[in-house]
């Protein structure tokens, strides 16, 4: 066993008093190895402790090669070898990291009794954790009810057990998968649950575990990975996700549990809005196109509208251009300048898109298209209808 892994022992040991016997640098960082450490490495997709060391701040624990755990500290000088040393591992972070690995296992089996689904791989984190399921397809109330059967089990505060059994214990225990390594083998075991070899920190009893909560399930390289989130960080989440529902609910003065009801309304009643606004536009469109046809015996429509934007340009536009040796030269006022269409007639041979690209060009606009129509946009200074009247 390696002594100086406190963690595997006591994973709610988090004072430190040691002694530093070496220096060393893992991923280009400088920190000290300790002769008796909590702090837990980065590994098995659980993220390394934080904390502070003699007034320093940990910034994360990572193993070196020969597997030495090396705690990585902020600050220029590192304390010398040799130098007692006494601090303490972040004591939060260590008790989300714990319920998030035992609701990992938890969930594995979970996922493996009810669905058949076996984990290739977990990773830890307090924004979003992530189980990669060994199925193309997962169905959503199925796993519901897989984190349904976690959250009785969180209930019920079953013992967690972590220990290094002898070679003739491990033999008869029945292992959820088979350890990674061959010698010193540690298991996890949630009473009447799961037994599993690992490595990193649990509870050590499940109602520690606290909240569990499935956030998403999606396809991923072929598997389907579940994100969840549990402790302290899963209850953070749902009361941001509740307070957005009850905001949402606010804004429609219903509860949050109706938004989705007045979301859906408000739809509707905007599709309807919307088609009735097609209507009517069509209709105005067909008449101040006759209107402006008449006033325009060249059939060459120049108009520059008071008001309306991009999609009453567009119905005029098509209004006019029924016609088939008619041209639309349309501008209507926008935020940052003239909105600006441009469209023939089947029977014109005018170029609208490089009308309109040499004038954008000229007045520093933008805007092209098609010889059958163009759109853009003009600076406000313009003058739009000498433009359209100087059109060649
Ligand atoms: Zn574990």
């Amino acid at each position: 066993m390696q002594a100086q892994r406190r963690y595997h022992l006591d994973p709610l040991a988090l004072d430190v008093d040691a002694q530093v016997v070496a220096h060393l640098t893992v991923q280009g960082r400088a920190g000290v190895v300790l002769d008796d450490s909590p702090f837990y490495p980065e590994s098995g997709g659980q993220p390394g402790d934080q904390g502070v060391l003699d007034g320093l701040a940990v910034t994360d624990v990572q193993a070196a090669d020969d597997g030495r755990v090396v705690v990585l500290v902020g600050g220029a000088q590192l304390p010398t070898v040799g130098a007692r040393v006494r601090g303490r591992v972040d004591a939060a972070r260590r008790r989300q990291n714990m319920s998030l690995h035992t609701a990992q296992h938890m969930l594995s089996r979970a996922f493996l009794d009810r669905l058949g689904a076996e984990t290739v791989s977990s990773r830890l984190s307090a924004s979003a954790s992530t189980i990669d399921l060994d199925v193309s397809s997962l169905d959503e109330a199925a796993a519901l009810d897989a984190v349904q059967c976690v959250q009785r089990a969180v209930d019920e505060d079953r013992p967690v057990r972590q220990w290094f059994p002898e070679a003739a214990e491990l033999a008869g225990l029945p292992l959820r998968r088979r350890p990674k390594v061959e010698d010193n083998v540690r298991v996890v075991s949630i009473e009447g649950f799961d037994v599993s070899p690992c490595g990193g920190t649990h509870c050590t009893h499940t109602a520690q575990v606290g909240p569990v909560t499935l956030l998403s399930i999606e396809r991923y390289k072929g598997k389907m990975r579940v994100s969840f989130l549990s402790g302290a960080a899963a209850l953070r989440e749902l009361e941001a996700r509740a307070r957005v529902a009850v905001s949402l609910g606010r804004r429609f003065s219903c509860g949050p549990f109706e938004a989705a009801a007045a979301v859906d309304k408000l739809q509707s009643d905007l599709a309807e809005a919307r088609a009735l606004a097609t209507r009517f536009r069509a209709h105005w469109a067909e008449r101040r196109a006759q209107e402006a046809l008449a006033a325009s015996p060249d059939g060459r429509v120049r108009l520059a509208l008071e008001e309306g934007g991009q999609d009453e340009l567009r119905a005029l536009g098509a209004a006019i251009t029924a016609k088939p040796e008619a041209l639309a030269m349309l501008a209507a006022p926008s935020a940052d300048g003239w909105r600006v269409l441009i469209a023939r007639g089947a029977a014109s041979g005018f170029d609208c898109g490089a009308f309109l690209k040499a004038l954008a060009r000229e007045t520093q606009g933008r805007g092209g298209g098609s010889p059958q129509r163009a759109e853009g946009v003009l600076p406000a200074g313009v003058e739009v209808l000498r433009c359209f009247r100087e059109a060649p």
